[in-house]
């Protein structure tokens, strides 16, 4: 049994809180600490075990270890912004802490997210003897797991993997994003970026698209190509994939929302002189746009995220659908969330899990796909986000 605390009061902070709380043989102490203490102690009300609140600039390193040296947790899990990565790898380095998040760094200043930042604490981690884990939420976290469970279980070698992620819910917003809108903007605008026989192929942003046909009555939906981080370390563990993509649906009225809000400059990440001050335009915009915890009552519908794999087993080519279905109404009920931020936030008290019963367990910076997949595989079922797998006829072209 141990103590977690975790960073970030927002959306996926929510779930996260909610499902420690509902495994209290793991999870016996669990500690939310945000920048606005207000927002975890609305959290911690809507859950019947005590949960206890903390406010903190987790920016600030200082600040942040004197806040793990006085809870002593026995992991963090940072679900916080991807700017905050860093700092808090920092403050657990110098408290002794293992470190679980959900995306990685990205510089507030430059919209490029890349692993080399957070790899380059791999000696400073296994020096201590501490795990980082990197990723573990949905996409990257579950598709991870998902390819390496593929390659254990149910092909002999993997040509090409199309990870696609959809939101078929509705929310009735003219527009919303359905996590953080700042980093949800940055990642939907910039280049695509796929890697095709050894290298990195780049694309217009949103300009390759096809068809995918949705199984379990979502039927067929546009997907659009974008790059994703977990592409970074898949090709990097699994050198002989020929081909990584990811794929996103998005509605038409999203992209027309989304493509005037570029067109005037209300995307743009620098900072703008306006009335003697200094605004940073996606900063503003994200306090225009609905609060993505505010959309989990609205949102009906499901979310359908997966690894479509091609490769062969036993000699014989094989084309694979390994997907999770989840509802946005159920998950309401559940946790007072809708299907994203709950499909990121059961993954993060998975990962926990995993390295706090000793299931995932090792000094150092790891992604997902590293670990063995089998105890998480079960315990998604267990926790909420079930899994189908499916051959198919053909792959995707
Ligand atoms: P939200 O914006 O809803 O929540 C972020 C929270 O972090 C807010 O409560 C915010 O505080 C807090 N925060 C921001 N800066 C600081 C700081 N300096 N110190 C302390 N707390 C801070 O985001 P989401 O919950 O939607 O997303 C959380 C994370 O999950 C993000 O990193 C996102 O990229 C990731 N994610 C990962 C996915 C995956 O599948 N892997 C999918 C979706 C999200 P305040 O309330 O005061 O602003």
């Amino acid at each position: 049994m141990a103590k977690v605390l975790i960073v970030g009061a927002g959306g996926v902070g929510q779930v996260v809180a909610h499902k420690c709380a509902q495994v209290p043989e793991v999870f016996e102490k669990i500690v939310l600490a945000s920048r606005t203490e207000e927002k975890c102690r609305r959290i911690a009300a809507q859950i019947k075990r005590p949960i206890a609140t903390a406010q903190i600039d987790a920016d600030d390193v200082e600040q942040m270890t004197a806040l793990l040296q006085r809870e002593k947790p026995e992991l963090v899990i940072n679900v916080a912004l991807p700017y905050q990565d860093l700092s808090i790898m920092d403050a657990c380095l110098a408290a002794g802490v293992h470190y679980v998040d959900t995306a990685n760094y990205e510089p507030p200043d430059e919209a490029k997210f890349e692993y080399k930042w957070q790899w380059a604490y791999q000696d400073r981690f296994r020096d201590k003897g501490l795990m980082a884990l990197l990723g573990s939420g949905f996409d990257p976290g579950v598709t991870n797991v998902f390819t390496a469970w593929l390659h254990k279980h149910a092909f002999d070698t993997i040509d090409t993997l199309d990870i696609i992620d959809c939101n078929a819910g509705e929310h009735g917003q003219a527009f919303a994003t359905n996590f953080n809108p700042e980093i949800n903007i940055r990642e939907v605008t910039a280049r695509g970026r796929y890697w095709q026989n050894g290298g990195w192929q780049s694309t217009d942003p949103l300009s390759v698209h096809r068809m995918f046909d949705f199984p379990e009555g979502i039927g067929p939906k546009k997907i659009y190509l974008l790059y994703h981080e977990e592409l970074e370390s898949l090709v990097r563990h699994f050198p002989k994939l020929q081909r990584a993509r990811f794929w996103m649906t998005f509605s038409d009225n999203y992209l027309t929302h989304l493509r005037v809000l570029e067109n005037v400059g209300m995307t743009r990440i620098d900072p703008v002189p306006y009335e003697g001050r200094e605004i940073v335009p996606i900063k503003f915009l994200k306090a225009l746009l609905p609060d993505p915890a505010s959309l989990g009552p609205l949102t009906k519908g499901r979310t359908c995220i997966g690894c479509l794999v091609q490769g062969s087993q036993n000699g014989k080519p094989k084309v694979a659908f390994l997907y999770n279905i989840c509802d946005h109404e159920a998950c309401y009920r559940e946790v007072q969330s809708q299907a994203i931020s709950y499909t990121t936030g059961v993954p993060a008290m998975i990962g926990a899990k995993m390295m706090l019963t000793g299931k995932w367990r090792g000094p150092g910076v790891f992604n997902m796909e590293q670990l063995d997949p089998d105890p998480f595989m079960e315990d998604l079922n267990r926790y909420g986000l079930p899994w189908t797998l499916t051959t198919l006829d053909a792959p995707m072209d």
